[in-house]
């Protein structure tokens, strides 16, 4: 497990990985720079479609999305969806803040909703942002959903 030694390190070295909606096939940042490729590829190398691309965040956040597909396909889990919006809105319905989950998906009739962060090395426990941690807050008491983070 890749292991951060601050937030800003964390930040640095996580690195976008992109998985094309067609093949399947992802490039991650090392395979990209040894093509000479900024971004994403356009088209896809493989199956050289215009496609849209699946974006994560981290290597981690890919890693873990490989191992939730297996899940579903070992039948663990079921429904899952990466990327589902939450809203926060005021009684009167003005929009507050959105959060996007990671991922969202069901174990055991049980809805989880759950979010990918850095380690930190030093106290074992995920990084958190005093943002994600507001969401979290609002998540709770807003859709009484406690978000699972994976780290
Ligand atoms: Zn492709």
């Amino acid at each position: 497990m890749t292991q951060f030694y601050s937030r800003h390190d964390a930040y640095r070295r996580s690195k976008k990985v992109y998985m094309c909606g067609r093949c399947g096939t992802y490039y991650n940042q090392d395979m990209l720079s040894l093509l000479k490729i900024k971004g994403k590829p356009k088209p896809c190398l493989v199956c050289k479609c215009p496609t849209t691309y699946m974006i994560f965040d981290s290597e981690k956040e890919f890693k873990r999305y490989c191992e939730l597909v297996l899940f579903v396909k070992l039948g663990k889990i079921t429904d899952l969806k990466i990327q589902q919006t939450f809203e926060c809105r005021t009684e009167g319905g003005v929009l507050i803040e959105k959060y996007i989950a990671d991922s969202t998906y069901y174990r055991g009739g049980q809805f989880v909703v759950e979010d990918v962060k850095p380690l930190n090395r030093k106290t074992g426990m995920p990084f958190l942002s005093p943002e994600f941690r507001r969401k979290k807050k609002w998540m709770r008491n807003l859709h009484r959903i406690d978000i699972e983070i994976y780290f």
